[in-house]
């Protein structure tokens, strides 16, 4: 790989939920200076607490020491506004799933950012294309899908939006690489490649909870034990955020214009109650 990864000092995460804050906490262990953005500074610092914690947790299990945990902590910023994000080199945005959130904020990012900078978006299911267009670089923008929890799980998939050029792709294939990560290349088409087969997965499971097919437990231990999945598919809809699953659900039904993609009345339904799954306490399970 070609790409030069020394233009790259300071990466800026914009959101610091479940996602935002595991991507800022890989890019502070790796030695990156980080800048980590919310909605206001109390929830970027809620986001560094989890980190803290996450940290806190590795030092027990004797994986770094507390000084490295010291380390990580220092290189990681939380501020305010994304204004800040101004002195970041590339950016990955984070925040929450919704695609007219997501155009507004690439639209600010794009104003606030140095134009060397890179501006990459964990979205799960929006065109990486649409995203692009919202800004004056859609060259300089790409997908860059790391999977949940970010600090566990090896996996980034990388997708090129219509516009991206080569040295986009490179460098971020090479940090996705000085992360310890593994990338997949996937086209920018509804889902990618992870979500286009685990959704529908989810969603079938949800139908056959909603159908009365089998309890939650039997529905997740018959997929668990029979597929050899380390969790059954609606502890996982509860662990990815059940507003997640459906926003990627109604993405994909959209998206393809197939039916198939329909996403289940019920799963619906727990996001307007509020179950969200693990981060609201309540989803197919109580937490
Ligand atoms: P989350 O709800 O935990 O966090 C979203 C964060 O975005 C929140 O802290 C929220 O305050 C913030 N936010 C909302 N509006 C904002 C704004 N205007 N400016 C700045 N921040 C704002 O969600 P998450 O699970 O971390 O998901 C974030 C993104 O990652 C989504 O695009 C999601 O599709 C994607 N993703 C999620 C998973 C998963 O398993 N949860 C996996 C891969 C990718």
């Amino acid at each position: 790989m070609s790409a030069d990864l020394e233009q790259i000092k300071v990466i800026g995460v914009l959101g610091a939920g479940q996602m935002g804050a595991g991507i800022a906490q890989v890019a502070a262990t790796v030695g990156y200076q980080v800048l980590l953005a919310d909605i206001s500074l109390e929830r970027s610092e809620q986001g560094k607490a989890g980190v803290e914690k996450q940290l806190t947790r590795s030092v027990v299990k004797e994986r770094i020491t507390e000084a490295q945990k010291t380390e990580i902590l220092g290189r990681l910023t939380p501020v305010g506004g994304m204004e800040a994000l101004s002195g970041a080199d590339f950016v990955v945005e984070a925040a929450t799933e919704n695609e007219e959130l997501k155009l507004k904020l690439f639209a600010q990012l794009d104003e606030y950012c140095a134009p060397h900078a890179i501006l990459a978006t964990n979205t799960s299911s929006i065109p990486i294309t649409r995203i692009a267009a919202a800004t004056t670089r859609p060259h300089k923008v790409i997908g860059m899908h790391f999977m949940n929890p970010v600090p566990v799980m090896k996996l980034v998939e990388v997708i090129k939006g219509l516009a991206t050029d080569e040295e986009t792709y490179e460098l971020t294939e090479a940090l996705a690489a000085k992360m310890g990560k593994t990338t997949v290349l996937a086209r920018d088409m509804p889902g990618f490649i992870v979500n286009r087969i685990l959704m529908p997965m989810i969603n079938e499971a949800v139908t056959a909870l909603y159908e009365g097919i089998g309890s939650r437990e039997d529905i997740d231990a018959g997929m668990k034990l029979g597929t050899n999945q380390p969790m059954g598919p609606l502890t996982l809809a509860d662990f990815i955020g059940l507003d997640t699953c459906l926003a990627i659900m109604e993405v994909l039904h959209e998206g393809m214009g197939d039916s198939k993609y329909r996403p289940c009345p019920l799963l619906k339904q727990y996001v307007d109650a509020g179950w969200m799954g693990r981060k609201s306490g309540r989803g197919f399970y109580e937490y």
